[in-house]
């Protein structure tokens, strides 16, 4: 806390300090004569507290989401002395201090707290409404004079440049004033001259409008009529996804954006209480109120719907604020947690200002942004990366400088917005350009599976592999320096599907195919996949198209070779109708391996769209018969949505637009979280990184952290020694009779003389301090490991193992 926190509120605190419960002190006159040493004490205690919830919010290996506000402008119940605030939330996360909404009493609700207001990062307002910005200027100002020293900006629709101005017009006096009081450079003017921010939005769109070191926030859209614009947020970061709804009814934008949340954060509202005081309104003749009961029940979410929107999303916790009727914890259980609860099985949690929910992140988070430029050496593209995944913000630029476009990646799935030469936003684009890490990876080999059905149903019209499906992969593996070979279900002659190279439809890769005398053989002569061991390939690829609708999902040999591969961890991709050829394949304990898998593929949507419903089978419907987790995006028409979805060694895109991400994706697990280099290095033998087969990822580099005990033959030294738990993790072994006994029975070594015991088949949050559990690493390098299945592993040293490709999660 700082210093003129203190002075200003010493009187406060002391008051408080005196009252408070188990500290107290009484203030008799023995303490009244101490009270320049009490004073001070209170003073250091004071300082040190609000030291220490900052560095705890602030701390960037944890989310904590707060409910400053929980207030609706709707009356509360609570005595006078303790009325809630109005909609506030604040999110903090990886430093940054956000905060959503500023309703009436936001600012002494956030002081209450002690919230760190000097460390105020930016302020997003969802809508208009006075109970959501009327505490703004008071945020603004008193941040300011609690030691700001930086520009805070607040984000809002279109109008909040016109509410800053309003505010700092009415708040010029005060500022003068304290600039003149304290001195021009105590108080610098420059910090409470706040930068607005206008979003502009269309329906159900969404946008970035906030990102800072892997920090990102989305706007999109909700439905609170008249009240335009209203938004929501999202908030990302390393993976876990914070939804703040605003006033909102029930729309499929805000059914996308919380999909996974861990925390949604969402007004609510009992329609049929609401409906029940209207009608008694009516009854008494009380006009007033009827028409204000009626008026409100149409632009917020019900709590029937609210429960069936949790619940499809798969949001973890809600945090249910601003609702409507508010009453006392038994009426808010039956008329709130009770209606949600039939729908939705997470948690529920009714806020009062000060509700809190914490998200650990993983204190290995490694972020990276990757930059890629044009010969004149303007940048072409920059691409954020968490642990070696794509998360946070990609974008692109035209070699003007304009915005070509833009991704939100979460955790190797992700969205994408694209822009023409003059930044206009262009919903219709069938092959978006990649960006992001180029590989080079000779003596690699992958293996590219089409359709060998012609027509669609018996003599139908011609189709086949829809060509950019076939060609966008084959030249991003080639380009990376790989063999690519091209197999169908019956070999020879592969069909493509003449649509492919319509106008507006053909891609420059299929442009490339139709001049390349070496591919165009390829695809006259395909292998028939019953001859080829698809072991002996580093990435296995299948196309999809509507041809693709009638064999893939249909063929044994397919099944089997693809159950085969994946046994060996072999990275496997496909895109659209490919999807449907993991159908017949296996997992490791012989279920269907899509169970349970997420996965996506063309949406059922897109089918209906295009008009071909006569395939016997269509990717969404039966990925969801066989238990798969399907996810897809949605645009106006599908085929203009782009989709990808990584699930260990399985990426899948949802059409023709994702070809090149999914090709990127299977090629980053071959190379792991290194030795990528620029294609233009590939193509130039003697600097580029080998891929070698015999020496895929040498164990030493993957678990790094180890060989602080097992670098050297020698006795480690006391400084090497991990501390040891009550269970024996952390002792120091040759082999696994010095560790038994023990809970940590396993001697864990890699190569060297030393070790130390470990607990195999931990489970999460089962280690004790300093440890973690590693579980769940990627078949891919499983077989690879020092242990089986999971083990406790020195916390601060598991970052090579939470990388990719070893991507266990340790925690
Ligand atoms: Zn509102
Ligand atoms: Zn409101």
């Amino acid at each position: 806390m700082k210093n003129l926190f203190i002075v200003l509120c010493i009187f406060f605190n002391f008051v408080t300090f005196i009252e408070a419960g188990s500290e107290s002190v009484p203030l008799t006159e023995t303490t009244q004569g101490q009270f320049p040493n009490l004073l001070e004490a209170m003073m250091i205690s004071n300082r040190n507290m609000g030291e220490e919830i900052r560095n705890d919010l602030l701390n960037p290996n944890k989310i904590t989401v707060v409910v400053c506000g929980s207030n609706s402008p709707f009356p509360s119940v609570s005595d006078a002395e303790n009325t809630p605030a109005q909609a506030c939330t604040a999110v903090f996360v990886n430093g940054q201090f956000l905060l959503f909404d500023a309703g009436d009493g936001a600012e002494r609700s956030l002081e209450r707290l002690n919230f760190p207001m000097s460390d105020l990062s930016a302020v997003f307002i969802t809508h208009f409404h006075n109970d959501h910005f009327a505490d703004l200027g008071e945020v603004i100002d008193r941040s300011w004079t609690f030691e700001r020293r930086h520009k805070l900006s607040v984000y809002g629709g279109v109008g909040i440049t016109q509410i800053i101005n309003g505010i700092k017009s009415s708040y010029e006096f005060d500022y003068a004033y304290r600039n003149e009081h304290h001195g021009k450079d105590f108080l610098p003017l420059e910090y409470v001259d706040v930068i607005p921010y206008p979003i502009e939005i269309g329906d159900g769109e969404s946008i970035v409008v906030y990102e800072k070191e892997g920090v990102v926030v989305t706007a999109f859209d909700v439905n609170h009529p008249p009240v335009e614009p209203a938004l929501g947020f999202t908030v990302t970061f390393g993976g876990k996804k914070i939804v703040i709804s605003g006033d909102t009814t029930f729309t499929e934008t805000l059914l996308q954006q919380s999909k996974d949340a861990d925390v949604l954060v969402s007004d609510a509202m009992n329609k049929e209480m609401v409906a029940q005081m209207e009608a008694i309104s009516s009854k008494n003749g009380w006009s007033y109120n009827e028409t204000i009961f009626h008026d409100i029940q149409e632009y917020h979410i019900g709590v029937n719907e609210l429960g069936q929107l949790a619940h499809s999303a798969g949001v973890k916790t809600l945090l249910l604020m601003h609702m409507i009727p508010s009453g006392n914890p038994n009426q808010m259980q039956t008329s709130f947690v009770d209606p949600i609860s039939k729908y939705f099985d997470g948690e529920i949690i009714i806020a009062h200002d000060g509700s809190r929910v914490t998200i650990p992140t993983n204190p290995s988070y490694q972020y990276e942004i990757v930059k890629d430029y044009y010969k004149s050496g303007a940048l072409r593209s920059e691409v954020s990366y968490v642990n070696g995944i794509k998360d946070g913000i990609s974008r692109t630029w035209y070699e003007n400088g304009t915005l070509k476009n833009e991704t939100a990646w979460i955790m190797g799935s992700g969205r994408a917005k694209n822009y023409n030469e003059n930044g206009i936003f262009i919903p219709f684009v069938i092959h978006p350009e990649y960006t992001g890490k180029e590989y080079c990876l000779k003596k690699a080999r992958a293996l590219i599976i089409t359709t060998s059905v012609s027509t669609l149903g018996e003599d139908g019209a011609a189709t086949g592999v829809f060509a950019s499906e076939m060609t966008t992969p084959y030249y991003e593996f080639f380009d990376a320096g790989m063999d690519v070979d091209i197999a169908s279900i019956e070999g020879g002659k592969i069909p493509i599907d003449p649509m492919s190279f319509a106008p507006g439809l053909i891609s420059s890769y299929d442009q490339r195919y139709l001049a390349d005398e070496v591919f165009l053989k390829k695809t006259n002569n395909s292998l028939k996949i019953d001859n080829i061991d698809f072991t002996d390939y580093d990435i296995v690829f299948l196309s999809g198209g509507w041809g693709a609708a009638y064999d893939l999902g249909f063929s044994e040999v397919l099944g089997k070779k693809i159950t085969a591969a994946y046994r060996e961890s072999i990275p496997l991709g496909a895109v659209c109708h490919g999807s449907l050829g993991f159908l017949r394949a296996k997992d490791k304990n012989g279920n269907p391996l899509v169970t349970g898998k997420r996965i996506t593929g063309v949406t059922d949507k897109q089918v209906r769209e295009l008009g071909i419903e006569i395939t016997p089978q269509h990717p969404e419907t039966e990925l969801k018969a066989a238990g798969a987790i399907y996810e897809s995006n949605t645009a106006t028409l599908d085929i203009l949505a782009n989709y990808i979805v990584a699930d260990g060694i399985i990426i899948t895109g949802q059409n023709q637009n994702a070809g090149a991400e999914v090709a990127h994706e299977l090629m980053a697990l071959v190379a792991g979280n290194q030795g990528y280099t620029s294609i233009d290095n590939c193509n130039q033998s003697s600097s580029s990184f080998d891929f070698d087969n015999d020496q895929k990822l040498s164990l030493g580099d993957i678990i790094h952290g180890l060989k602080i005990l097992s670098t050297q033959d020698n006795t480690p030294s006391d400084s090497q020694l991990l501390p040891v738990t009550p269970d024996g993790t952390g002792k120091q072994c040759k082999t696994d009779n010095d560790c038994s006994g023990n809970i940590a029975n396993k001697c864990l070594k890699n190569g060297g003389e030393f070790g130390f015991c470990t607990h195999e088949g931990c489970k999460a949050n089962e280690c004790q301090e300093p440890y973690v559990c590693c579980h769940d690493c990627s078949n891919f390098v499983s077989s690879m490991l020092p242990f089986e299945g999971s083990a406790c592993l020195p916390g601060g040293q598991v970052g090579q193992l939470t990388a990719s490709p070893v991507s266990c999660t340790c925690d």
